[in-house]
């Protein structure tokens, strides 16, 4: 299952969801939860505790927007692929106006059109950036966008769904306000929470705004301090999946982060490297735009997406993702998140693609 997300779990996080689930106010539960939230912190290399909410990691971003998105914010919204893109409803929804920076699917952002972006609209006060935008397998520069947008002063929002984890990725190196990931992609745990850290300028911004939600599903600030014992959860948190979590951030220390990117990069490489061989075209322009947790490469000729998907499947027991929006039909997707990023997987899709395609050409 090279898919990107869920992905397949570390056998770590598999046992770890075989735990007797406690009442979450049980003594045990609280001491767990506020111990998980530190580990969280300490993945994250942030001063500053995060939050998890318990829904998979759209919620944290649809609740990330409506908490720092005020009537009166102007969203500067940076889209280089399908999740940029979907940003924009939730911006528009909360803000005064949304301005958006669009680069075909298959390039990345430019910092310095970010800045001139900015300097035409001085009144932008909140940015919001996909990190790596997984339809289209491209990487964003994301502490070169964080540090232009924190000269400006405006507030920035990423998705860092599908990066963080697998390469070099952290809220405050980057200047980040909301840093929303999952630990479904390269934690290499189960779907069903969002990992969300806000900086301290993030939640007093929060805490000024009449309109973000309050007593409601989508309240983030509900979740502030709720991991601190002898406070009250919003709502009952999903206690397997906070068992899997932390099974999942132990695996991360373990190994070592940087052990971790290493093995995610060194993946990758060996992906494109085999596909360039057998004359598949990736999707992103170039290669340096590549995505170190996915490996988004296009058709090649004679097949449809799912043909070559179902062929993989059947004949070699490898499942790749499709394209997804605008990349459907045009892309399959390796991805290298948590347990499937081994550069064994990346040499056996490359020779089931080799076995497939040459027979094709007979
Ligand atoms: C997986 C993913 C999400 C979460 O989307 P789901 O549909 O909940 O899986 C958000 N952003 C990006 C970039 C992702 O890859």
């Amino acid at each position: 299952m090279l898919t990107t997300g869920p992905v397949p779990v570390y056998p770590e996080v598999l046992k770890a969801l075989g735990s007797p689930v406690l009442y979450d106010y049980h003594p045990t539960f609280r001491q767990f939860y506020a111990d998980v939230i530190e580990k969280l912190r300490v993945a994250f290399r942030s001063s500053i505790a995060p939050v998890i909410m318990q829904g998979e990691a759209i919620l944290g971003i649809e609740a990330a927007a409506a908490a720092l998105i005020g009537g009166n914010d102007v969203v500067l919204n940076l889209v280089s692929g399908v999740y940029g893109k979907g940003f924009e409803s939730w911006a528009g929804r909360y803000g005064k106006e949304v301005v958006e920076l669009a680069v075909p699917f298959d390039e990345i952002i430019d910092p310095q059109a970010v800045r001139e972006a900015l300097h035409r609209r001085p009144d932008i006060s909140v940015v919001s950036l996909c990190h790596h935008d997984t339809p289209s397998g491209t990487l964003n520069p994301l502490n070169e966008i964080g540090a232009t947008v924190a000269e400006h002063g405006a507030y920035l929002i990423v998705d860092a769904v599908s990066s963080f984890g697998g390469l070099d990725a952290h809220p405050q190196a980057a200047h980040v306000d909301i840093f929303i990931t999952s630990p479904s992609k390269c934690l290499g745990s189960t779907p069903g929470l969002s990992l969300i850290s806000v900086s301290e300028r993030g939640w007093e911004k929060i805490e000024r705004n009449a309109d973000a939600p309050r007593g409601s599903f989508l309240s983030l600030a509900a979740w502030k301090d709720a991991s601190i014992p002898g406070r009250t959860f919003p709502v009952t948190p999903s206690i397997a999946e906070i068992y899997a979590l932390d099974a999942a951030l132990d695996r991360y220390a373990l190994e070592g982060p940087e052990n971790v990117w290493a093995r995610h990069a060194e993946t990758a490489a060996i992906a494109r490297a085999g596909l360039l061989e057998l004359g598949v075209t990736l999707w992103p322009k170039r290669e340096a735009w590549c995505a170190p947790t996915a490996t988004a490469f296009k058709i090649p000729g004679g097949y449809t997406d799912v043909e070559l998907r179902d062929r993989l499947l059947n004949e070699h027991g490898i499942l790749l993702s499709l394209g997804r929006g605008d990349t459907t039909g045009k892309v399959l997707r390796i991805a290298h998140m948590g347990a499937s990023a081994e550069p064994e997987f990346a040499r056996k899709t490359i020779t089931a693609l080799s076995s497939i395609l040459s027979r094709s050409t007979d």
